[in-house]
């Protein structure tokens, strides 16, 4: 088999692509001891090797400064472990659960919020564990939501999936099925006839998409991603702000527009999370809202994702963008215009 059709999972592997330097074959290997490496034949082929700040491999290429760990960073950085009453489910907000189905991903991001779990073990819930997930879901009645993630839901067999899904349809309680992948864009090719058979049930099933950078969304990408659509799947997208990768109002706006263009609307832009050696990706807290800011002032609100931060800790994710209002005392208000102009409200309401 050619070298370019396998993904590339060692320091060796790596810089025998081009993507490392020799000398740091014994550094990078350190780092893939704690976190998993895998870069897919789809996102390889995206990389330009010769081009110094190539963001593509910027995600997925490991490098020596994910060593550096501060006191802040957490193994478990958004408290997913203490909202779990049983493996594979977190239920943290009363009206849905996050459904973790399994714990590999097709190709491992540098900045992955669950890098300490996923890519440890090569299979999902074992058949005992994915039935008291399905039972937990079936007897919580306050459940309307199944968010499924992982690792990559995508990754599981068709045969796998229709199983699973053909147990949520029978559930009366819930009203909706979301996926969370990576896969439209990482290994388009799964998205297949089976796989859209496998998700085709009578209540509705939303796919968020996982996207960085407009590099990412390659022909292959689009045309998997029209696929779901035009399967009858709505698609939402979430993009992770990142130093290096898309941290500028130029790359969000080119991102945005591509995903808008594509049918897909911005979800959420997440705040770096606090995961364990990604400092060099985060920005400020600041610099996001600014960006933000600047994104709403020049764009179609259908390309305005909401920018969100996940608490540490478990205490769920809420939005963080840029303040237009202030309040300055009996019923009136300040309120900033895009310009940067502030203006007067008057509230009028009956008493
Ligand atoms: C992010 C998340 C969800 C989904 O949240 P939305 O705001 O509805 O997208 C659900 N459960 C958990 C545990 C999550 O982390
Ligand atoms: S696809 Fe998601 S879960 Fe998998 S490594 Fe990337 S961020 Fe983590």
């Amino acid at each position: 088999m050619d070298m370019s059709d396998r993904t590339l999972r060692t320091a060796v592997q790596l810089s025998a692509a081009g993507l490392i330097q020799e000398s740091d074959i014994a550094d990078i290997t350190r780092v893939a001891g704690s976190f998993a490496v895998a870069i897919s034949p789809q996102m390889r082929a995206l990389i330009d090797p010769r081009a110094p700040n190539d963001p593509i491999a910027a995600q997925f290429v490991p490098s020596s400064l994910e060593v550096n760990q501060a006191p802040e960073e957490l193994d478990d950085p958004i408290g997913d472990e203490s909202h779990s009453p049983v493996p594979g489910i977190v239920h943290r907000y009363p009206d849905r659960v996050l459904f973790k189905l399994v714990n590999v991903c097709p190709v491992y991001c540098r900045f992955c919020f669950r890098r300490e779990t996923v890519g440890t073990e090569h299979n999902g819930l074992d058949s005992e564990a994915l039935e008291r997930a399905l039972n937990y879901i079936e007897s919580n009645a306050e459940i309307w939501e199944v968010v499924v993630s992982g690792g990559d839901p995508f990754i599981l067999s068709s045969r796998r999936l229709a199983r699973i899904m053909s147990r949520l349809e029978r559930i009366p309680h819930l009203g909706v099925v979301r996926f969370h992948t990576r896969v439209p864009v990482v290994r388009p090719d799964n998205v297949d006839a089976e796989l859209i058979s496998a998700l085709k049930i009578k209540k509705a099933v939303y796919v968020v998409l996982h996207t960085n950078h407009v590099q990412e969304l390659s022909e292959a990408s689009r045309n998997a991603c029209a696929k779901l659509i035009d399967a009858g799947f709505p698609m939402l997208s979430q993009t992770v702000l990142l130093k290096g990768v898309n941290a500028n109002a130029e790359t969000l706006k080119a991102l945005f527009r591509q995903l808008v263009e594509m049918r897909i609307k911005p979800y959420y832009l997440h705040h770096g999370d606090l995961a364990k050696g990604t400092s060099h990706f985060r920005t400020t807290i600041a610099e996001g809202q600014s960006l933000v800011r600047s994104l709403r002032a020049q764009i179609s609100g259908l390309c305005q994702p909401t920018y969100v931060l996940d608490i540490p800790g478990g205490y769920g994710k809420v939005p963080i963008g840029p303040n237009y209002l202030s309040f300055q005392g009996s019923g009136i208000y300040s309120v900033e215009d895009n310009l940067g102009h502030s203006h007067q409200y008057v509230e009028s309401v009956l008493p």
